[in-house]
């Protein structure tokens, strides 16, 4: 038996911004996230942008540091978005850049309040 699903009135579509449409919350294909997705962009496959570039971002560079299925799939999210190559390389740049800044603000602070004993 198929199970029935209900489809949710969602305020706006994590992925393209629709308002007050039908929807569901649905999980990422490229993490462990869930967003509230309108049902033009679940028919689409398409993720959120922002969680496309975080994610290769959490993996390395764009694109010499990614698989060729990661990166196949990337490109298929860029058209539904429409970023170039150069947009998601420099967001992923970006975001790269970011993650140094706050790990490496969170290691200086750990060193600074740590007061010896076993971890
Ligand atoms: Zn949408």
């Amino acid at each position: 038996m198929i199970p029935k699903i209900e489809l949710h009135k969602i305020e706006k579509c994590a992925a393209c911004g629709a308002l007050n449409t039908e929807g569901l919350v649905v999980c990422s294909g490229f993490g462990a996230f869930s967003d509230a997705l309108c049902m033009h962009c679940i028919s689409e496959g398409r993720e959120v942008y922002q969680q496309v570039v975080n994610y290769i971002a959490d993996a390395g560079r764009w694109p010499d540091d990614i698989n060729e299925v990661y990166q196949a799939e990337v490109r298929r999210q860029l058209r539904l978005h429409n970023k170039t190559e150069e947009e998601f390389k420099a967001d992923v740049d970006a975001a790269i850049a970011l993650m140094d800044v706050f790990i490496g603000e969170n290691i200086k602070c750990s060193y600074e309040n740590y007061t010896g004993g076993d971890f």
